[in-house]
């Protein structure tokens, strides 16, 4: 089966004792057993429930995975990841990283003595120094936030498959309809089902994918111990977002790459982040490894400082103000402020995050109408 057929069957055949074509909610904590030991795949909701199994079969079809296991959050997926790291390991990371991931693993992790060395992955020769005889993942994103910069995840899997530590893709931004990471050497996948996956900004959610038995059943050991499952409701509501992934991603990036080229030839524009546009510095890389788009997203810089932005937040209408990505809507988010506050000023301006950045979730509207907003946000006085 092809994506966009999985993403409408796998884990979905009809129900067997109803015949429902949709999968239903099984909010059922409990399942009767015929006798000692005798039951038909699930006990207790919180260890496997009928609902939650589909949608992870589902993502696991989708990623080109084995197994799938399921989380209430990406945070959530995150960490189950994380719990597997004892006093003493090291971690490397990209040095772009989501903010809660960047919070997980100096606030909760570095304190238990599990320590992370950042490193600006798009350089492949920065990171064999990096390795020490404790490294136990290389962590990465791609394209990462807010400045849609990439990792190549191929090369970078290679060089640490080669010390024997696994890499760990966040395909949050990407989805796999435009980048299956396990297929280019990478042992986990995490996502935030909350974005694109779910991508009706309606269910928070999250998932960890892997082709490795010894690594899933560590996952499905923890997702069971730890308990941040997500109900039967939000499962479904996932899986009822994921069927449109195909055609949304599509849309999303047909979108984006017109108001990036749009952004590009404003004169009120200083700067536009996008990996789809020619001038991106690694869009022959974007190219290679998401054949089917480059993505929904982008960040561009107003030429009038933060006063323009500003003027340009207060202008959209369409375009919501908000945190948040991957919807079908348009979101508008002042990195600066919002999803990157917590990163102290000058380290933001060292990584290149101008106070007037401001990011771009596009969504799948008509493009004419967002090129008309963002053309007069843009207008002078
Ligand atoms: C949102 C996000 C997360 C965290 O997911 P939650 O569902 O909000 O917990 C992790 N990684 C990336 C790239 C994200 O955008």
């Amino acid at each position: 089966m092809n994506f966009a057929t999985q993403a409408i069957h796998a884990g979905q055949g009809a129900d067997p004792s109803t015949g429902a074509t949709v999968i239903p909610i099984h909010p059922s904590t409990t399942f009767t057993q015929r006798a000692i030991g005798e039951h038909q795949g699930f006990e207790y909701s919180r260890t496997g429930n009928p609902t939650r199994a589909a949608l992870e079969s589902c993502l696991a079809a989708l990623e080109g995975a084995k197994h799938g296991v399921a989380f209430a959050s990406g945070s959530a997926a995150g960490a189950a990841v994380l719990s597997q790291l004892r006093p003493g390991d090291h971690l490397i990371a990209g040095e772009d990283l989501y903010g809660g991931t960047y919070r997980q693993l100096e606030r909760l992790y570095r304190p238990l003595g599990v320590e992370t060395t950042y490193v600006d992955l798009r350089h492949t020769d920065d990171l064999g120094a990096a390795f020490t005889p404790r490294t136990r993942l290389l962590w990465l994103e791609t394209p990462t936030n807010p400045l849609l910069q990439l990792a190549d995840i191929a090369a970078l899997a290679a060089e640490a498959e080669a010390r024997g530590v696994p890499v760990v893709v966040d395909n949050t931004f990407a989805t796999p309809y435009l980048q299956q990471p396990l297929r280019l050497g990478a042992t986990l996948v995490v996502h935030s089902t909350t974005k694109y996956i779910g991508g009706h900004s309606d269910v928070v959610g999250g998932a960890v994918l892997t082709n490795s038995d010894a690594w899933a059943e560590k996952l499905r050991f923890y997702q069971n111990a730890a308990g941040a499952v997500p109900s039967p409701f939000d499962a479904w509501l996932t899986l009822r977002g994921v069927k449109t992934l195909a055609l949304r991603m599509a849309r999303h990036c047909d979108n984006a790459l017109r108001l990036a080229h749009f952004l590009a030839a404003h004169p009120a524009v200083a700067a536009v982040y996008y990996p789809g546009l020619p001038s991106h510095p690694q869009h022959a890389l974007a190219l290679r490894q998401m054949p089917q788009g480059r993505g929904g997203m982008l960040s561009f810089v107003p030429r009038g400082g933060v006063a323009a932005a500003e003027r340009f937040i207060a202008r959209t209408r369409i375009i919501s103000f908000a945190e948040s990505l991957g919807g079908v809507e348009s979101l508008l988010c002042h990195p600066a402020t919002m999803t990157h506050a917590a990163i102290p000023a000058e380290e933001r301006a060292r990584r290149g995050i101008s106070d007037a950045l401001l990011r771009l979730s596009v969504g799948i509207e008509d493009a004419e109408d967002l090129q008309a907003e963002i053309a007069a946000a843009l207008e002078e006085g």
